[in-house]
């Protein structure tokens, strides 16, 4: 039974080919609300047999949907965006209640959301391609973007609206048909906004959604040899699983896996910006986050002051369940992942890490119901388990370091490369940092979150394949294909017979 405040909640089904409906098994599964444990709603558990249906569809909904002009399927996507900012409000309570961030903080990813869907459909008139200069008189050359079949795009539950979305419009609005497989941990997220597609105009099989197991759905996926495209976000484990099973079938990909974003605090940095910002890249989603700043490098001279201002502020953040009024941070996902957090604890206390906050699971005020973590800070070095492996929760490192090179030696000494930051007033030192930074993204001045639509993100190292995003979502769910057009209708010299 649906708890306290979890009553409107949908009951999420599948999407194939244009009808909404239970999985051909008649299966469902729970979807539990990670702060109080309470189930929130159910969804259609998909079967393999289900999953290839979505692709069937897919692949016969493409060579009409590919020859829609590409400002009309922007218009569609338009509609879409405009349905997503009309309920953003019911969404995020929808995120906030599978998920468990802070309803505010939902909002905001929802709005993002919602960007990424307009940004897309803006797409539509600028899919530009080039004319190339030919060798010869009277003959055009030029590039046409081709879509490129069937997509799959599998994301993860740690931002169930905006991350599905920074795959599926770019290859909409290229002309490719979608099948989306959400993680299990959100599908009614995915659900409510497919239905908000389906309001919008998007016609059968272009938009497909099937909810399941991922190692039985998703797998079934990626092992279709229809699917042209593949798209995955989620743990490094998983990407270079299915990155083997794309290599096999020569598949494009884009791969965004896991990340240990350090976040550099120079000795001169402002603190009254440098701590805020560390606290919300270290502790919004209560730290599950790719980009989370999960090692903060700070440089001695600053070391003091920056560690008893970040403790004494992290303290002061409000744990809870994110519907509740003034809750600044919500719970982990699920036992898994809190007893993933007290592992890790464990780890750092045993290689002589400092814990400087937290380190215990909350169960007071009913918070036992639910998967809290109290928001934990150590002191350590970049050597330790807490600094090297990704905990996806809320737990950072301060690592002290001697110069602005020992930092940001450090930020390199490990095998992730997605985001990464610096504070600092010194422009040159900024530059410096920019330049030899081993990530993909690096922001000055601000924490490692916080990523923009038309700007391309992704990951180097085993953060990741490819880049999302901008232009580059574009790219990747197209082909360039070149066209040779003589018009002089002459007989070149060089053609047969020669004499
Ligand atoms: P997982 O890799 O466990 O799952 C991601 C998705 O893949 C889910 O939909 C999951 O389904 C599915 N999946 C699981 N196993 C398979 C399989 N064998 N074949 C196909 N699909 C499969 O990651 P999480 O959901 O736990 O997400 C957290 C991870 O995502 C973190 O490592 C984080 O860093 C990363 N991430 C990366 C981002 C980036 O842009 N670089 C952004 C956000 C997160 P199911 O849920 O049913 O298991």
């Amino acid at each position: 039974m649906p708890g306290n405040g979890e009553s409107q909640v949908p009951t999420g089904q599948l999407l194939i080919d244009g009808e909404f409906r239970t999985s051909e098994t008649g299966a469902s599964f729970d979807v539990h609300n990670p702060a109080t444990g309470a189930v929130v709603s159910t969804a259609a558990l998909g079967s393999v047999e289900d999953a290839k249906a979505a692709v069937d569809a897919a692949r016969r909904a493409f060579p009409a949907w590919s020859e829609v002009p590409a400002s009309e399927r922007g218009e569609i996507l338009q509609r879409a965006a405009g349905l997503v900012l009309a309920h953003v409000d019911e969404i995020a309570r929808i995120v906030t209640l599978e998920e468990g961030k802070a309803l505010a903080e939902a909002r905001g990813e929802v709005r993002q959301a919602y960007a990424t869907i307009a940004y897309y459909a803006g797409e539509g008139r600028r899919l530009v391609s080039n004319v190339v200069p030919s060798d010869q008189r009277d003959k055009l050359t030029f590039s046409l973007r081709r879509p490129l079949g069937v997509a799959t795009v599998i994301t993860p539950w740690n931002f169930p609206s905006m991350i599905p979305m920074w795959n599926i419009c770019p290859a909409l609005i290229s002309g490719n048909t979608v099948v989306h497989k959400p993680a299990s941990f959100t599908p009614l997220t995915a659900f409510r906004i497919a239905q908000l597609f389906v309001e919008a105009g998007i016609p059968r099989g272009v938009l497909n959604l099937v909810t399941g197991p991922g190692g039985k759905i998703g797998e079934a996926l990626a092992q279709n040899p229809e699917v042209n495209v593949l798209a995955f976000t989620g743990e490094t484990m998983t990407g270079r699983h299915l990155g083997e099973i794309n290599a096999r079938y020569l598949r494009r990909q884009v791969l965004e896996l896991g990340g240990k974003n350090p976040l550099i605090v120079a000795a001169d940095a402002p603190l009254e910006a440098a701590v805020p910002s560390a606290l919300w890249s270290a502790f919004s989603n209560a730290g599950q986050k790719c980009t989370a700043s999960s090692r903060i490098i700070v440089e001695r001279p600053i070391l003091e002051a920056f560690t008893r201002a970040f403790v004494d502020a992290a303290r002061k953040l409000r744990v809870g369940n994110g519907l509740e009024p003034g809750i600044e941070v919500g719970p982990l996902v699920d036992a898994g992942g809190l007893e993933k957090v007290e592992r890790y604890v464990r780890y750092g206390q045993e290689e002589g890490a400092q814990l400087l906050l937290g380190g215990h699971r909350l169960t007071d005020r009913g918070r036992d119901l639910g998967h809290f973590h109290e928001l934990t800070v150590f002191s350590g070095t970049n050597d330790m388990r807490i600094a090297q492996d990704e905990i996806f929760g809320p737990v950072t490192e301060i690592i002290p370091a001697d110069t602005l090179e020992e930092a940001i030696s450090i930020a390199n000494d490990v095998r992730y490369g997605l985001a990464s930051a610096i504070y600092t007033r010194d422009l040159r030192a900024a530059m410096r940092a920019v330049g030899r930074m081993a990530a993909a993204v690096t922001f000055v001045n601000h924490g490692p979150v916080g990523i923009e639509v038309q700007a391309p993100f992704g990951g180097t190292k085993e953060s990741g394949y490819g880049r999302e995003l901008g232009e580059a979502g574009i790219e990747d769910y197209t082909e360039k294909k070149t066209v040779y057009l003589d018009y002089s209708y002459a007989k070149q010299p060089w053609y047969y017979p020669w004499s």
